[in-house]
């Protein structure tokens, strides 16, 4: 189980997020779904530790993880995608999936990016796993040797996603993943979801696409104003603030 209590963000004046209590259920997919600018980004960034909360602590089981830094939270456990991709345009798909593996072991992975085809030959553990992962979440063969920048936006974030599970989180945070994406892109990234829960990962997704998301959570939860309005689980009939959010959302962020 994965606690997030009470999380407080202010930039300067402005109140982001108001104590966000939220508890995602272990190997569960939670959809985080809420209008433009309610703060699921911020969130994202507080539980990864890319900002730092005025308020609030986080936990995975009984770990408390509040005050940590992003590289000491990525080993324990927590991987991220970013809402535009965060990637190194000019490395291969595969090298940036290796980069997942950065924080476990930082002298491996770079002597991997810049002696890739000699640890091909000495059979690298690390090289294995991120080929491994580039076979797992869908990605052509070509896109071991093709520079990321020339993959189209659906292959990009199904290179991040890679990047973050080779790391084998516990606790994978996405941020739209299905954003303009083509149909067949998002049935590919279905597909890619459907597999990663069954490896028993607990997942939260930020999504602007309700019925894409919908077709996948297990919970979903609503942020609104900076604060969680209602969270629910998807196997019953849901309450009427989040039915009255779904009818009236617009499918598309921007
Ligand atoms: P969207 O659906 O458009 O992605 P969101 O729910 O992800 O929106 P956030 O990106 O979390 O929203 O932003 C919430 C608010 O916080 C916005 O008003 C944004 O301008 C502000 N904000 C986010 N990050 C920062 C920052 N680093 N400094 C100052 N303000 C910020
Ligand atoms: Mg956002």
């Amino acid at each position: 189980v994965v606690r997030i209590e009470d999380i407080s963000v202010r930039f300067g004046a402005h109140q982001v997020l108001s104590g966000v209590t939220l508890t995602l259920k272990q190997g569960a997919l939670t959809g985080l779904v809420g209008p433009n600018g309610s703060g699921k980004s911020t969130l994202l960034n507080a539980i990864s530790g890319f900002i730092q909360p005025q308020q609030g602590r986080i936990f995975i089981g009984d770990k408390d993880l509040s005050g940590k830094a992003v590289h000491e939270l990525a080993l324990s456990g927590i991987g991220r995608t970013f809402q535009i991709p965060q990637l190194i345009e000019d490395a291969t798909a595969l090298e940036n999936i290796s980069l997942g593996l950065l924080g476990q072991r930082p002298g491996r992975i770079l002597a991997s990016i810049f002696r890739l085809p000699r640890l091909v030959q000495q059979g690298n553990d690390d090289l294995h796993r991120s080929l491994a992962m580039l076979a797992e979440v869908g990605l052509p063969a070509s896109a071991i040797s093709t520079p990321v920048a020339e993959l189209p936006l659906g292959l990009k974030r199904i290179v991040e996603i890679g990047r973050a599970v080779v790391a084998e989180p516990t606790l994978l945070l996405l941020d739209e993943p299905a954003a303009g994406l083509n149909d067949e892109e998002r049935l590919q990234l279905g597909h890619l979801l459907n597999n990663l829960k069954k490896r028993g990962i607990t997942i939260l997704v930020v999504e602007h696409n309700v019925p894409f998301v919908m077709q996948f959570c297990d919970d979903l939860a609503l942020l609104e104003a900076g604060q969680i309005s209602c969270h629910a689980a998807t196997s019953a009939a849901l309450p009427a603030t989040l039915l009255d959010y779904l009818n009236h959302a617009p499918e598309q962020s921007k």
